[in-house]
């Protein structure tokens, strides 16, 4: 089959960066063969040498993050401070599942006449499809667990943003990983990404994505009952009380970071009426003083969208004669879009409940608590929030009572390495991150071991 070429193009000049070989099916399944033949052997290793490799990965990523930071503003036009962060959670992601290849352990149960023990086994190959938005974070998260906990991976990153998943490949052998245990494979979502998922040997797929593909992916699991991850959209709101820090509260890079890119964005701003006509001046203030423009400018705050496509997704949601509130963009070339807080959508439009992921975010109010919490739940996503009030009971209750994965209050964060992090609703299903992410990655035995017979 003839591999048709993926165009990386740089989102802030439209400029190409690179051109990679698309995958075809058989590629896939070449990549697969591999991953299981590498992973018997790694699976044989012991836990504390897996552990010691991974963390002379880590320590090569550590090296190269310059390399990679750059790497990431060409391919996806984020901010040269951001992308060293990201190549540095990958580090951190690495450190931190390593230590867990060292502490898998199983249980002993009581049980009459002898006892039960639990051993976690790896799964085989797992399969990781990837977004664009986070492209090496998100790669890393299901990673550097699954091969901790003695996995081999295959990674398919998504067709705009292959090049920092390629260079952390590259990275992996030279710091001493196994070849074949970690593979990255670019290629088309609808070709590479379907054959990842219906391949026989693969034992789990850990997609991150629309939910729309999140779907599909689901149903081609379910036909070989293949485990799955899915990490998916967002609509995530931010509640703000009238008693609360609103100038904190009301921070533009709660949905600005990533140019709105994100699927933890607090999309949703939902104020208390009382306050409605301060909160939209605040964002008055705080849209227009957002500096948008060259990623790779120190004082940058906001970048380009990743693509053509991306842009017209959020124009065709956005249109210029909606009411709303909005910063500046530049003009030329690259995928801009200004920061614009919308005013005067109802609650259940479309760009008050579909996921734009642009520099957006729609202002709405609400009369008291029971209210807000019906207006924080009025979307098929739940996958994080935040609850900005002075009271600490009614911040306990809203967080009880707020149906999404993530939460903070007097706090826009969400997303920590050591932390659980997932959705509800059609926002995903399954965990990852936090103390029990190896676990996701294996199967539990139990054996039982009889102490009857006679002495000899
Ligand atoms: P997407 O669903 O179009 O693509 C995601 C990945 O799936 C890409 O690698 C793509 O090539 C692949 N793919 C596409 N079709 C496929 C198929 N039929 N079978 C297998 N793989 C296929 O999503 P996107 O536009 O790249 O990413 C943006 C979306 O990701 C947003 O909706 C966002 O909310 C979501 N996201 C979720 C999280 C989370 O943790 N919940 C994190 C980041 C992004």
């Amino acid at each position: 089959m003839t591999r048709t070429p993926l165009d990386v193009l740089n989102p802030a000049t439209e400029e190409i960066v690179a051109t990679v070989p698309a995958a075809t099916a058989e590629d896939i399944d070449a990549a697969v063969r591999r991953a299981a033949r590498a992973q018997r052997g790694w699976a044989a290793v012991a836990p504390a040498d897996r552990a010691r490799l991974l963390r002379c990965f880590a320590d090569t990523v550590d090296g190269h993050l310059e390399e990679l930071a750059r790497l990431e503003v060409r391919e996806a036009g984020h901010l040269i401070a951001a992308a060293r962060w990201e190549a540095g959670n990958v580090r951190d992601l690495l450190l931190y599942a390593a230590g867990g290849a060292e502490r898998l352990n199983g249980a002993q149960l009581p049980a009459p006449g002898g006892f039960s023990v639990t051993f976690h086994e790896p799964l085989g190959v797992v399969g990781v499809i990837a977004p664009w938005n986070f492209p090496m974070p998100i790669a890393a998260w299901g990673t550097a667990p699954a091969l901790a906990a003695g996995n081999a991976v295959v990674l398919k990153p998504a067709e705009t943003t292959p090049l920092t998943a390629l260079r952390l490949a590259e990275l992996a052998l030279e710091a001493g990983l196994p070849e074949g245990l970690f593979q990255v494979v670019p290629g088309e979502g609808s070709v590479a990404g379907r054959a990842l998922v219906d391949h026989p040997d693969v034992a789990k797929i850990v997609f991150t994505g629309s939910t729309r593909t999140g779907r599909e992916v689901m149903e081609r699991c379910a036909a070989r009952v293949t485990p799955v991850t899915l990490e998916l959209g967002g609509k995530s709101p931010s509640i703000v009380f009238a008693d609360a820090d609103l100038p904190r509260a009301l921070d533009p890079f709660s949905f600005l970071d990533n140019s709105g890119q994100d699927c933890c964005a607090r999309t949703r701003i939902l104020v208390q009426r009382s306050v409605h006509e301060e909160c939209a001046a605040l964002l008055t203030d705080a849209l227009g003083a957002v500096v948008v423009g060259d990623p790779l400018d120190e004082k940058t705050q906001m970048g380009p969208l990743i693509s053509r496509r991306q842009l017209e997704r959020v124009q065709g949601l956005v249109p210029p004669a909606a009411p709303g509130i909005r910063g500046t963009a530049p003009t030329g070339p690259g995928f801009w879009f200004p920061p614009t807080v919308l005013t005067g959508e109802a609650a259940d439009s479309a760009a008050a409940t579909e996921e734009i992921f642009g520099p957006v975010a729609v202002l709405l109010p609400f009369t008291d608590e029971q209210d807000a919490v019906r207006l924080a739940n009025a979307t098929p996503y739940g996958l994080a929030g935040s609850v900005w009030t002075r009271d600490l009971g009614r911040a306990l209750r809203v967080s009880g009572a707020v149906r999404a994965g993530n939460l903070s209050v007097n706090s826009h964060s969400a997303v920590r390495y050591w932390t659980p992090f997932g959705g509800y609703k059609q926002s995903g299903l399954g965990r990852e991150l936090g103390p029990d992410a190896l676990t996701a990655f294996t199967e539990t035995k139990t054996v039982f071991i009889s102490t009857e017979g006679s002495a000899p």
